[in-house]
Parts: C-alpha cells; structure tokens; sequence
C-alpha cells in the first residue's frame, strides 16, 4: 500500500490518468494517508490453534457484516454488485482453509495467517493474463486490511473528506467510495487502477469526475492545494493558474447543463424529427442493477445477461430462482419486455458449476453458450422451465445465444419444446407462445439471417461477438485493439444484411453489443435499418437525445455514404466529421458515462 508521502508543494503541474469518469472536477486535494496496517508476526501454541481458527472464522464474519451495513447504505448499481462480490471472497472456502492450514499447521497467529494466505492470491493475480483479475488484486489487499483490523479490534479506516474536496489516494475500495458518495466530493484522482478497476466503476456509476492510474500523484500535491479534475481528457491540474482555473469553471458549467439537459429528457421516447421511433433498451448482469434500466429512462430490458446467475458461487440455480427473478425483472419493467438471454457460459464467462474442466486452446470457439447448454441439457431445461413460467406474469422473451447454423437454432428450439413437455406433463402453468428469439454474433448467423428469420419471432445482434469472429480479433485483447472496427466494411454489410431479412420476414431486429451505447454509430445503426438499441443503462438519455435530434433522412444520407466507403478509417472519419458538427458535446461527452473514447478528437 502507497504510504501517502507527500512531497507536493512547488509549482504548477500537470499529470495524466486514464479518464475513468467524464466531468471536471475543480477542489482542494485531500490525500488520503493511508497507515500499512501492522501485521503482528507471532507463533501460537499448539493447544491454542482452534482458538485462533474461531478468532479468524469471527474476524470474516463481522468484516461481511460491516460491508453489509455499507452495501445497505447505497443505491442499487454495479457498486452494490462489487461489494457482494467481496462478501463472497470473505465465504471463500479456498481462502479460509488455507489461512486454517496456516494456523493449524505452521502455529501462526491469525492476523499473520490472514496476511500471508491474502498475498498468495495478490500474487497469482498480479500473473494473471486477464486486465480484469489483475485489477481485482484491490479487492484482496482491501479485504486482508478489513480483515486483519478486525482481528485487532481497530475500526477500518475512514475517508471523511469535506464536501467538494477532491480526493488523492492509491486506490480507494468500495467501502471507501460509498463514504465518497455522502460526502459529495468534486472528484477522485488514485495513482492505481485502470478503465475496470472499482475506484474508475464506482467513481462512474456515482458520476463522480475521475482520473485513475496516475503515477506518482501521491507524492506530488499536499492536502488543501487546488487540483483540477478534467475526466473527459484524463487530466489532473495540480495549483492551477488563476486564468484556468476559470476557463475550467466555463467548461463544467457548459458539462453539467449538458449532463442535465440530456438526463431531463431521459424519459422521453426516442423519436427522430421526422417520426420515427427508436426503442433504447437495456442491458442488464445482475437482478440488483434492476433500477439501472428505469432509472435511466429505458424501453425495457433488450438483454439480462442470465449467466451471471452461475458465476460465484456454489450450487446451480434452481428452475424456482429463474422464476422468481424473471417475474422480478418483469413486474419491476412492466408494461415493456424483457429479453432474458439464456446463459452464456464458456470462453470468458466460465462457471466452475458446469462441469467443464477440459482445457481449450482456444476456448472462444469452443463449447460454449447455446452449445454448453445443449451439451448440459438438465441444467438448460431448469432454465427455459423457470423462464417459460415466469412469462405468465409479463412480455417475456427467451433468446438463445451464439448461434452458428439452421441445424443448431433448430436444437434450442426442441430444448424450449422439450421445457414445455415437461411442465405440461407436471401440470405447471406456463405462457404457450413465449417469443424466441436469435441473437445473430457470428459472421455464419448474419449469411443466413434470411433462414434464421423463418424460424425465430426477433433477433438481436452481438456486435461485441460479431466483430471479433468476423475480424478475428479477440475482443480482450489490448494488442490488436486497433484491428477491432465497427464501422469496417465486412461489419456494415453484415449488419445491413441481417436488418434487411429481418425486414423481409417482418421479424424485429435488435442491436445489443456495445456498439449500441456508442454516439458515433447512432446514426449508421438506424440508418441501416436497426430500429431496437440496447445498451448500458447509463448511455441510454444520451442515445435517446441524439435520436431524438435527428431525422431519419439525414442518418440514412450518411449511413449510404459511409457503405460506399473501402476501409473502416474512411468510414471512421466520414462519421466523426458528420457527427461533431452535428452533436459536439455528445461526441466529447459521449453523455458522461457511455462507452464512447474519442482517441482522435
Ligand atoms: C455481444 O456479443 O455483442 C453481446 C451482447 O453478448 P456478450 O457481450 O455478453 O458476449
Ligand atoms: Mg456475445
């Protein structure tokens, strides 16, 4: 942990971060000083080791109570889900049978034990390929801290900034951040952390201007100096000049009007000058982000993520959850629909409860979505039973995952069949004509959209898939970042292809990768005949405004513009010209928290 030595003082200065959360922040710096918890090192005595075991079992405990308590405190979000998280590392079997081995075995004493078995897993993270685990090693020092003081009978530390001071820290957890969100500070600026750590996800559900992974701010301001905050470059000013001090007032003026001009009419429908109407729906991972979508005006759900529902933790869900939390979904979203995507599992969203523990060289192409769930049928029809019973209660629609071929389309199909055999042989009420549907993410889906169409009642296209099969780019991989291009030729055509049969089998057609947050591409999406959009909650008031300034005719003049285009650059630049003229702020705030990094403003 950094120790907050401050050097600071001097001089103007200026520092870069990745721009985590959009907005400019302008206040005096409050360092958090944070103390290394002392670890006491002491060998127990043999006859005390189940003593010491109860101690640690109890420290767990409390520290699972004390984040509950905060956890309770926040609105529903990503931040809940994040502390949830860290309450389920704290029932980590793994991690609580090494730390008893550690006292049982080599006599330390728990505070020890609780520091040496964290740093184990700090380490096999901080090896981890994946930019998402390495980011989690937070969690682990953030959790052996709360650990270890509540061993010592020390309260955790806490961050009590004034109001709209800006805060300087390592990192921040959580728990940190939801002092933050009561204190109303002007910004957060953590010498740690990158565009998925929690201090860069919280500070943006929070709308919290930020800065995040700025070497060496610790030791470069002292607390009570001024400090800019500009979260739309990734820019920290350190004792600005009087004259900029001002002309950073102006743009957070003209920032926050924007911000509330565009969320004001957030519960407008999205309906462009000349009548045409857009739905923007949302995407959604957990039920706990269930006042996400409407809180941010949303035309429903477009997509629930179900795997979530198998990831971290210890048995399947059962056919009476899957009820249970679609009729949740469904009354919270009621009268619009919502699109409950059947469980993706596999490649990178793996779930220890499946069963699979084969090796893939490549496991993107492997057994995965719609093919895991045929291949674990038990498990599937748990699923569809629970949804096709839940869809009694509201506008319910099933949708499968990655499909490659007629063949396989008409495999989900029977399982969905199968799902109602069963029912109807139990005797349980189900909805009999619960629309199915196709998500399009491999380029084989798009060719034979016209064939898929005959079968399905809409279908929705995974850009975040459908791109990285057609380019052969994997979607996470930050070498070949630049190679990953919406607006290539091969994507438009594809895109083009699928809203056309749609159209022709008057089957509806979706749009629900991140493509759809982004508000570069809100004009070629409609212009190509893509009428539902779903989207990260926050994206949708900013998506909505740009549709709802705009008519159909000018979007389809630029959209048969760009499709003559050879390259994705050609087409890159065609677009951000159009669209920074016609919606500047958009493009530069890209609406505070979508998506949208315009690399080359
Ligand atoms: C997609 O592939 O575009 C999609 C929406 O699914 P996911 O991002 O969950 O793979
Ligand atoms: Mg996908």
């Amino acid at each position: 942990m950094d120790s907050g030595e401050e050097l600071g003082g001097a001089g103007r200065a200026e520092r870069y971060g990745v721009a985590a959360s959009s907005g400019i922040g302008i206040g005096i710096a409050y360092v958090v000083d944070r103390r290394r918890v002392q670890v006491p090192r002491t060998l127990i005595d043999k006859e005390s080791t189940e003593t010491e075991k109860g101690r640690f079992l109890e420290a767990m405990r409390d520290t699972r109570q004390q984040i509950e308590v905060i956890k309770k405190r926040l609105p529903h979000g990503e931040h809940r889900a994040i502390l949830k998280a860290q309450q389920m590392m704290l029932r980590d079997p793994d991690l609580i049978g090494r730390v008893e081995v550690l006292i049982g075995d080599e006599l330390r004493c728990a505070e020890w034990a609780v520091a040496t078995a964290t740093d184990e897993i700090h380490e096999m993270l901080d090896q981890a390929d994946d930019e998402y685990f390495r980011e989690r090693r937070s969690d682990i020092v953030f959790l052996a801290e709360r650990v270890i003081l509540a061993l010592l009978g020390d309260n955790p530390l806490e961050i009590k900034p004034p109001p709209g001071a800006v805060v300087i820290a390592h990192d921040l957890s959580p728990a940190d951040t939801a002092h933050l969100h009561r204190c109303e500070v002007a910004g957060i600026v953590t010498a740690a952390g990158g565009k998925t750590s929690h201090s860069a996800i919280m500070a943006r559900s929070l709308q919290i201007p930020a800065v995040v992974g700025v070497e060496g701010i610790l030791g470069a301001v002292f607390s009570g100096e001024l400090v800019i905050v500009d979260g739309v470059r990734g820019e920290v000013i350190l004792r600005p000049e009087v004259e900029e001090i001002g002309g950073h007032e102006i743009e957070r003026e003209r920032y926050n009007a924007f911000e509330q001009r565009v969320q004001r009419e957030h519960a407008f429908p999205a309906i462009t000058l000349d009548g045409r109407r857009v739905m923007t729906r949302a995407n959604l991972s957990l039920s706990e982000d269930i006042e996400l979508g409407m809180s941010y005006g949303a035309d429903g759900i477009g997509l629930y993520r179900s795997e979530y529902m198998y990831m971290n933790r210890d048995t399947l869900p059962s056919e009476e959850e899957h009820y249970r939390t679609a009729k949740k979904v469904l009354r919270h979203y009621a009268p619009h629909p919502v699109v409950f995507r059947t469980f993706d599992l596999g490649s990178d969203k793996p779930s220890k409860l499946l069963g699979i523990s084969k090796h893939e060289a490549n496991p993107a192409m492997g057994l995965r979505s719609l093919r895991l769930a045929l291949r674990k049928r038990d498990i599937f029809l748990a699923q569809l039973r629970g949804l096709l019973r839940a869809a009694l209660h509201g506008p319910l629609r099933i949708m499968l995952p990655l499909v490659g071929s007629l063949e396989e389309l008409e495999d989900g199909i029977a399982a969905v069949e199968e799902a109602r055999d069963q029912l109807e042989a139990a005797g349980m009420a189900y909805a009999s004509d619960c629309p199915l549907g196709v998500m399009i993410e491999t380029p084989s889906a798009a060719l034979i959209a016209d064939l898929l169409a005959a079968r399905v009642d809409f279908m929705s296209i995974g850009t975040n898939d459908l791109i990285q099969y057609t380019m052969a780019v994997d979607r996470d991989n930050d070498d070949v970042d630049y190679l990953y291009q919406p607006l290539h030729p091969a994507m438009l055509r594809l895109i083009k292809r699928v809203a056309e049969a749609g159209a022709v089998a008057d089957v509806p057609v979706s749009l629900c990768g991140e493509m759809a947050a982004d508000p570069r591409y809100t004009w070629i999406l409609v212009g190509l005949g893509i009428y539902e959009l779903s989207m990260s909650p926050s994206a949708v008031p900013v998506i909505k405004h740009i549709i709802r300034g705009s008519s159909s005719t000018e979007m389809a003049e630029l959209t048969a513009r760009v499709l003559c285009t050879k390259t994705a650059s050609e087409a890159s630049e065609l677009v951000l010209e159009v669209m920074r003229e016609r919606f500047p702020e958009h493009l530069k705030h890209g609406g505070g928290r979508s998506s949208v990094v315009e690399e080359d403003a």
